[in-house]
């Protein structure tokens, strides 16, 4: 199949070499891992020594340096192989991203060259039992001391990496007087010891329950977050407490932002995934005397998806792109969310019916994506909340 998207020769090398990563690693490993629902330890090592966890950070700070291009790209191979995977470095991404654009040089250089590493990872969490759209209603809330600490507490919700992750960039409330409740926000880089389900000394007070058992997406932990008089620094509100103190909520919607081309990259890689899955069982299943792929309804089944592959992997690369040149472009990574994440649910269920009855089969790979590909339609902003956020935008640049 012709290539939709050129790339860089560099870029070429990078796909090639996370695609072989995926195929040899990832793909014949999943299963496993998918159906024990635990954690890939030796694969998430792996991806340490490709230096995935630094892809965007700057080379000064130990990363590759490269762009959201071609992370999305990149982001595109690993969801290929399976999109927990990929979750165990997305929020990653939007914590180095955070201190990248919004973080004071201290905390830069703190935390941003063992992030490059993955020596230690970062979870990212807006969401609470009672909200997840509605991010401005957040309830979970800091005070400060009078010794300059701020104490939070509160609890949050679905926090992906939420027990394995070093650092949560979390936002809280921190004025319940402000005017606008989005303005009395501020996000926190909560340090805590990963692993640990009730941290002590300095991390006292946040505490992770047990994992929420979910219908896909196995392998990387969600969790629920407790604080509950946990401490943390003034100088861990993110761009220091003068700059970043009740500026949380533009400096999380502007990594939202850069994270809908991330779940737009992961639905082009499961529906790319789909379709090579149904072109190769369509090929090998007969009925009525044929290969099932010889039925012309088949046929359009794979076109279909051909199709819709395509247009979800040019509406990402384009979001990418004005992304990387500094152009607005909020419209663009919400069509491209939207568009992706239905295109990764419209083919795999396609894909699942030209399996037949083995489609629901655990043997079959296409059973797993089938439970993975409808998380792509809640994270980072359900679909209902794309076309708002689409509509709302699009009448602001076309005002009349
Ligand atoms: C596996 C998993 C991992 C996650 N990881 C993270 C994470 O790492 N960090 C984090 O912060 N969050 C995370 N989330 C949470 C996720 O971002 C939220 O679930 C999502 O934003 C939707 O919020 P909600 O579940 O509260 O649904 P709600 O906001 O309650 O929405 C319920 C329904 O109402 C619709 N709806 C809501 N408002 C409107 C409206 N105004 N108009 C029309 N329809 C509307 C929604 O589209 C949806 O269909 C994760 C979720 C899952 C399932």
């Amino acid at each position: 199949m012709a290539a939709v998207i050129d790339k860089t020769d560099e870029q070429q090398a990078i796909c090639e070499m996370v695609r072989q990563f995926a195929d040899e690693q990832i793909i014949p490993n999943a299963e496993h891992y998918d159906h024990e629902d635990a954690f890939p330890e030796p694969i998430v090592e792996q991806m340490k020594e490709l230096g995935l966890f630094g892809v965007t950070i700057p080379e000064e700070h130990g990363g590759m340096g490269l762009d959201l291009t071609t992370y999305a790209m990149i982001v595109e191979e690993l969801s290929r192989g399976w999109i927990s995977i990929s979750g165990v470095i997305n929020t990653h991404f939007i914590g180095s991203y955070l201190l990248m654009k919004f973080g004071s040089e201290e905390q830069k250089q703190k935390y941003l060259p063992r992030m490059a590493t993955g020596e230690i990872r970062a979870a990212f969490s807006l969401s609470e039992p009672e909200l997840g759209s509605d991010v401005a209603a957040i309830k979970t809330s800091a005070k400060k001391q009078d010794d300059g600490t701020w104490e939070i507490n509160g609890q949050k919700m679905w926090v992906t990496n939420g027990l394995r992750s070093d650092l949560v960039f979390v936002l809280v409330r921190t004025d319940p007087s402000a005017e606008k409740p989005h303005k009395g926000m501020t996000c926190f880089i909560a340090e805590k010891e990963a692993g640990v389900a009730e941290n002590t000394g300095p991390y006292k007070g946040l505490n992770v329950p047990p994992q929420i058992k979910k219908m896909g997406y196995k392998g990387v932990e969600s969790t629920e977050l407790v604080f509950d008089g946990y401490r943390c620094p003034a100088e861990n509100i993110l761009g220091g407490e003068e700059a970043g103190l009740n500026k949380g909520f533009p400096q999380m919607m502007d990594a939202l932002e850069l994270g809908r081309v991330n779940v737009a990259a992961r639905g082009v890689g499961i529906a790319q995934r789909a379709l090579e899955l149904a072109l190769r069982y369509s090929q090998e299943r007969k009925t009525f005397g044929k290969p099932i792929a010889q039925h012309q309804a088949i046929q359009f089944k794979l076109a279909d998806m051909a199709t819709q592959v395509d247009a979800a992997r040019l509406l990402t690369n384009r979001a990418a792109r004005m992304k990387d040149a500094g152009e607005r472009s909020d419209i663009e990574a919400g069509m491209a969310k939207l568009f992706a994440s239905e295109a990764g649910r419209f083919c795999v269920e396609e894909a699942f019916r030209i399996h037949g009855g083995y489609g629901y089969s655990k043997e079959y790979e296409i059973e797993r994506l089938y439970r993975d590909a409808p998380l792509l339609l809640i994270g980072e902003g359900t679909s209902e909340i794309q076309r708002m956020v689409i509509g709302r935008k699009l009448l602001e640049r076309h005002k009349i």
